[in-house]
């Protein structure tokens, strides 16, 4: 298959897939009708070798993460999805079966949030890497949560439970079946959409997404607010099969929120996060001071470090 024939079979694909693109991909750029006042962009890549492995990871599941990650974070500004725009580096190698895989994923992740694929490039490449741009739409400036918001006293919340990224590495890592249920949180991530538009319909002050791990996103919001965030590991909710609160808390890739919310709201911001069918658990405090703070059962403080990609 030629450049050129893979070009038309996306086009032909991504063209119409969402009312918004007016231009769809194919022409020099794409044209979108924006959906709000403003508009929330942002662009995160993944590296055979470095984000996954083949052939241990099916090319679907690769498309599925490089998105859906990528879109998380669009979440975690309570934007809703707009489009997604894929570049991508293909090795010679790759067959057509598994061009048209990873594409099947691409476009699952983009639909199951709402997104329309509006664009993109293809180079050949010495290894398989997707670099994904995603813009959303807030109606407001003052509607769209940053890091920088949690004030003294706020409640910290997530949402549903962690650990289950950084086991489905282990899984992946010890040759489990892929279609193994537990390797899901690896290779088809949820971005929470809803409950990042709940959160911040109820006053949610800061958010992010749960990437490098919870302990070191939390020193994230900490940082940017000017504030300390005061987890207890106790509270911290784990997946089925996780027992250890201090591996869910290093564990990144979860793609869950986090967030910060005036204590008043909690009960509100609960049920509503209840409808879109995950839970809100509150794991901590907001305090004067600065990063994060993980304090054990017993009150004593504890070292996380979570995932940085140039430790
Ligand atoms: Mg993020």
């Amino acid at each position: 298959m030629t450049e050129q024939d893979r070009i038309h079979s996306l086009v032909a694909r991504f063209g119409a897939s969402a009312d918004r693109i007016v231009v769809p991909s194919g022409d020099d750029a794409a044209v979108v009708r924006a959906d709000g006042a403003v508009s929330v962009t942002s662009i995160d890549a993944v590296v055979e070798g470095v984000h996954f492995e083949l052939p241990a990871w099916p090319l679907e599941a690769v498309g599925r993460k490089a998105v859906a990650a990528a879109l998380s974070d669009l979440a975690a500004m309570g934007a809703s999805a707009g489009e997604v725009y894929v570049a991508a580096g293909l090795p010679k190698e790759l067959s057509e079966a598994g061009f048209d895989a990873l594409c099947d994923g691409i476009a699952a992740a983009a639909e199951e949030c709402g997104a329309g694929v509006a664009g993109g490039d293809l180079s050949s490449a010495g290894e398989l890497w997707l670099s994904v741009t995603v813009v959303g739409y807030a109606a407001t400036d003052d509607a769209v949560v940053t890091r920088a918001g949690a004030q003294p006293g706020d409640a910290i919340v997530v949402t549903g439970a962690l650990g289950g990224s950084a086991r489905a590495i282990e899984l992946i890592a010890a040759g489990t079946d892929s279609a193994d249920p537990r390797l899901m949180k690896q290779f088809a991530p949820i971005p929470r959409f809803a409950a990042g538009a709940a959160l911040a319909a109820h006053g949610a002050t800061a958010m992010i997404d749960i990437s490098d791990g919870l302990a070191r996103d939390a020193g994230q919001v900490g940082d940017a607010s000017g504030v300390q965030l005061t987890i207890e590991l106790a509270s911290v909710p784990l997946a089925a099969g996780i027992e250890d609160a201090a591996f869910a808390a290093a564990s990144g890739e979860e793609y869950e929120l986090l967030a910060t919310l005036p204590q008043g709201q909690v009960e509100f911001a609960k049920s509503a996060v209840a409808e879109t069918g995950t839970t809100l658990t509150v794991i901590g405090q907001v305090t004067e001071g600065t990063g994060a703070e993980l304090l054990n059962v017993d009150g004593a403080r504890l070292e996380i470090r979570g995932f940085d990609h140039f430790d």
